[in-house]
């Protein structure tokens, strides 16, 4: 009887539930509903019978002074005027509890605020509220206790789609299994990603904490009977140990992310452009990886390009035993198939959707710390900044200048950060940031917190559709209006580590040199002078957290700069990185070869500082980036 009360009580009116709900609240104060209530007091018990918690303003509103009674419809109605609590609002207050931010709620943190603040508690009351809610008696509240779990369809989910979602359900965090950009598979990388609550990655505040506790666990629990069907969307619901049912939810994995890019870019115009009469012809490389499925339902169906412009777009979970890493060397199958010259635009992606690359007919390369300048200097193309506005531009502190060039010429604030995402989330958060890049193939915005690879391809496009140029003609007019920075980095892996942190005192001892400041530098008809050099520090502006020994900078008196980063000196050897940010204005020499140029330049450069110390380790596993 009981059970088919609760199945009648489901499928009773959403208004009857609210009556029932009313009446029990009721009920559980008064003897019947003909009874009146006749103090401010009663009303507040009645309130909170039914969950809800209102204020002190809020009880002198409903109860203006001279009341004397009011009747059970009068707080029927009120009752429908006072919402319950949101989880978020909730979960906001239960983290000012926290004072030691350990996702807890103690008996001390508790008793200190009951016993001094508000209508205050004595001891007894308090062990009384603590126990009643300490359900599985571990001496500490859980208040962020899991109950629901949203999984991507077949557990497919790109990084920024995650924290897409995040935002959008509001989640308390979100986990990413991934390769990312490196080779996966049983014998390649597997790594787990933790991203908080803003949809970003977790700082380290946060994952050294989880590093504390997984070295004090002491037991952990599976449940192999446990079955999560992954390949049907919808809610499954599983009765386990705790006072709630735990759902697992899955998900389209794309659809979320594809509203939000509905909202941020003209689709119309991106159809046009991918379908409409004069279509441009695109070839977009998934590399095996997530991205698959995004591409096909985005750009192949939504959009109109032909479903044979989207490439290995099967995920794999070794990435058909590739490297997923969108550059010139590992997207080599898409560079040479731009090179034939059918397609106007080609892009790779990483294996978790996070990284792009893009190349323009006959395989034009943009390099990154251009491409994040091209958006920004053609933001208007997207109507997201037309609504948000632009609260600034940033860079990682290795890639090239040409974003400044930008930033100086819009009048718009640039930041520069250390290397990670969360610098530029810290930004976003605080309302300081619009548009970031790094490098290393990663592009993005304030939309979310991770940088968004099929976001900077639809960004080029709406470019593309705006400018009605190719990608080169795009690119060179750049160069003509801004200067450009002709980059390069150079990648010395598993060199030994003595050595290398030899060379970096070395170099650091130079440059700390008073009369290494303004020193010139000559490499063919160009002169460098020395305006500043340092180790790179960084201070966030948000939460004045510092960073320190970032990179050993040289920077010329043009804008041109020498960065030099030491890496994992661990048991493999250590990497060092070598960055050359080259900066050209004069229209003749913009359109030189790169490695002309970078032969010039570096080189030269490089052999003065370092030749004593590094040349034996100089040729080992060089990779080299344009
Ligand atoms: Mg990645």
């Amino acid at each position: 009887v009981e059970v088919l009360g609760h199945i009648m009580a489901y499928f009773r009116s959403e208004e009857e539930r609210f009556y029932m709900t009313c009446r029990a609240a009721y009920l559980s104060v008064f003897r019947s509903s003909l009874v009146n209530m006749t103090s401010k007091d009663q009303l507040c018990s009645v309130l909170q019978q039914a969950g809800r918690n209102p204020s002190q303003k809020a009880l002198d509103k409903y109860w203006p002074p001279g009341t004397k009674k009011l009747n059970f419809d009068d707080f029927c109605e009120i009752l429908k005027k006072e919402k319950t609590a949101e989880p978020d609002q909730l979960m906001r207050i239960f983290k000012k509890f926290d004072t030691n931010c350990d996702g807890y709620i103690s008996h001390d943190e508790l008793s200190r605020i009951l016993t001094s603040s508000g209508e205050k508690m004595s001891p007894k009351e308090v062990d009384e509220v603590f126990s009643l809610a300490d359900v599985n008696k571990d001496g500490k509240l859980d208040y962020a206790e899991i109950g629901r779990l949203v999984i991507g369809q077949n557990g497919i989910m790109s990084t920024p789609a995650v924290s897409c979602v995040i935002r959008k359900i509001k989640a308390i965090g979100g986990i990413i299994l991934t390769a990312s950009h490196n080779p996966g598979g049983p014998s390649g990388d597997f790594g787990i990603k933790f991203n908080i609550s803003s949809g970003g990655p977790a700082p380290e505040g946060i994952t050294d904490k989880i590093f504390q506790i997984s070295k004090s666990l002491q037991e952990y629990h599976i449940c192999p009977e446990l079955k999560v069907d992954l390949s049907a969307t919808g809610k499954q619901i599983f009765e386990v140990d705790t006072f709630k049912p735990f759902t697992v939810e899955i998900v389209d994995s794309v659809e979320s992310y594809a509203e939000m890019l509905r909202d941020i870019f003209d689709f119309a115009a991106l159809k046009e452009l991918l379908s409409g009469p004069n279509h441009i012809n695109v070839r977009l490389d998934a590399m095996h990886g997530v991205m698959g499925p995004y591409v096909r339902k985005i750009v192949c169906e939504e959009l109109g390009s032909p479903a044979n412009s989207a490439v290995n777009c099967v995920p794999s979970e070794d990435f058909g035993g590739h490297h997923p890493d969108p550059n010139l060397t590992y997207a080599a199958d898409l560079v040479s198939a731009m090179k034939g010259g059918e397609y106007d635009f080609g892009a790779a992606f990483d294996g978790d959707g996070d990284r792009n690359m893009v190349l323009g007919k006959h395989g034009f390369f943009v390099n990154p710390s251009d491409s994040v300048a091209v958006i920004g200097a053609n933001i208007t193309s997207i109507p997201y900044f037309q609504k948000t506005g632009v609260k600034g531009l940033a860079r990682s502190m290795p890639t090239s200048g040409a974003l400044d060039n930008v930033a100086k010429a819009l009048k718009m604030p640039l930041f520069e950060t250390p290397t990670g995402w969360k610098f530029f989330g810290n930004l976003m958060d605080a309302g300081k940031l619009s548009l970031c890049g790094e490098e290393s193939f990663g592009t993005g915005s304030d939309h979310i917190r991770e940088k968004d690879g099929l976001w900077a391809v639809l960004a080029w496009l709406s470019i593309l559709a705006t400018r009605k140029q190719s990608v080169e003609d795009i690119m060179k007019d750049h160069w003509q209006k801004f200067g450009r920075n002709f980059f390069t980095r150079y990648d010395y892996e598993e060199v030994d580590s003595d050595a290398a942190n030899k060379m970096i005192d070395h170099l650091q001892t130079t440059m700390s040199d008073k009369a290494f400041l303004g020193q010139k530098f000559s490499s063919g008809d160009k002169t460098y002078q020395v305006e500043k050099a340092d180790n790179f520090e960084y201070t966030d502006p948000v939460d004045g957290s510092v960073s320190k020994g970032q990179g050993l900078r040289i920077i010329f008196s043009d804008g041109s700069r020498i960065i030099f980063r030491l890496s994992g000196t661990g048991s493999a050897g250590a990497t060092i990185r070598l960055y050359i940010d080259s900066y050209e204005k004069d229209p003749q020499k913009i359109y030189q070869d790169p490695q002309v140029n970078w032969s010039k330049v570096t080189l030269f450069f490089f052999f003065f500082f370092i030749k004593s110390l590094f040349i034996p380790y100089f040729f080992l596993n060089v990779c080299i980036y344009f």
